[in-house]
């Protein structure tokens, strides 16, 4: 099985490599024990950005949002939504863009929010601002052609 990421906790600070799949029954921190929540946007720091999101074996969207962004603020519903109905699937991850200038050079992110779809370390998908319907048809074709990879 392949649905594995490296997440980082958010009580300790270590990283565990854990099965999203099995996730679905809520997985614990190896180290504290503390539960590892997925059912919402998990913050990705710039350092981990390369295990978590590129190394990740489910799809995984990726908000980069900035603190000082209102539009941003819109999207944050829906990906919530998001990140509870595709748990296990597809993976929810939200980035602070003024702490991950690596990567909004790398990506070419010039405006926030900018909601990239990554699968096997690739960028699938691109919505820039507040595009809902954009999203959420990105989002289902990745998990279908998931489901239909796995079957
Ligand atoms: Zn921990």
């Amino acid at each position: 099985m392949s649905e594995f990421t490296t997440l980082r906790c958010a009580f300790c600070r270590s990283l565990n490599r854990i099965s999203l799949a099995e996730a679905r029954t809520g997985p614990r921190c190896e180290s504290c024990s503390r539960p590892i929540l997925i059912d919402r946007p998990v913050k990705v720091e710039a350092e981990d950005f390369e295990a978590t999101v590129l190394g990740a074996g489910v799809p995984v969207l990726a908000d980069f949002y900035a603190d000082w962004c209102g539009p941003c603020k819109l999207v944050v519903p829906l990906l919530d939504e998001i990140a509870a109905a595709e748990r296990g699937r597809l993976l929810v991850v939200k980035i602070d863009s003024d702490r991950a200038v690596e990567q909004c050079q790398r990506y070419a992110i010039r405006s926030v929010p900018t909601i990239l779809l990554f699968r096997d370390g690739e960028e699938i998908g691109r919505s820039l601002g507040f595009e809902p319907d954009v999203i959420r048809g990105f989002v289902s074709d990745a998990v279908e052609a998931e489901a239909s990879a796995r079957s």
